[in-house]
């Protein structure tokens, strides 16, 4: 897609500082992080939305979910489940999806966000 910021990066065509790439997605930390670990997981074909998905992105929304508690674990803030009590660390996953939901660039993308709180007001 011409002018779509994420295709660019995605094309290497703007630099951004990648955590983990294949031949279907790439990760890359946030430019204005909300969190202190804070990436977005897109898939490098251009999708704009969740809502724009069906089941032919099955496979694709299950890779970018899959990663996200991979790669959250190698930047330092995966969720490390205790052998008793509450476990450590830990991390939330948003999809922001249209005007109401928040989102800015109409090219599908994973926000992953952990480290220790408080960030950014919330608890
Ligand atoms: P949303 O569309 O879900 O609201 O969020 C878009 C996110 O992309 C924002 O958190 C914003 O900081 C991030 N972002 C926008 N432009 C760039 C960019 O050029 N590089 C990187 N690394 N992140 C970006
Ligand atoms: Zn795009």
């Amino acid at each position: 897609m011409d002018n779509c910021i994420f295709c660019k990066i995605a094309a290497k065509q703007i630099p951004s500082k990648t955590i983990y790439e294949d031949d279907d997605v790439i990760a890359f930390h946030d430019i204005n992080p909300a969190a202190p670990v804070h990436f977005l997981i897109i898939p490098k074909q251009h999708v704009a939305t969740l809502a724009d998905c069906n089941e032919s992105h099955a496979a694709l929304l299950g890779k970018m979910m899959l990663l996200a508690p991979k790669l959250a674990k190698e930047q330092g803030c995966g969720y490390t489940p205790a052998a008793e009590g509450p476990g450590q660390g830990g991390f939330r996953t948003q999809f922001h999806i249209g005007p109401d939901g928040g989102q800015e660039v109409y090219h599908l993308h994973l926000h992953v966000l952990g480290g220790p709180r408080p960030w950014r007001g919330i608890r």
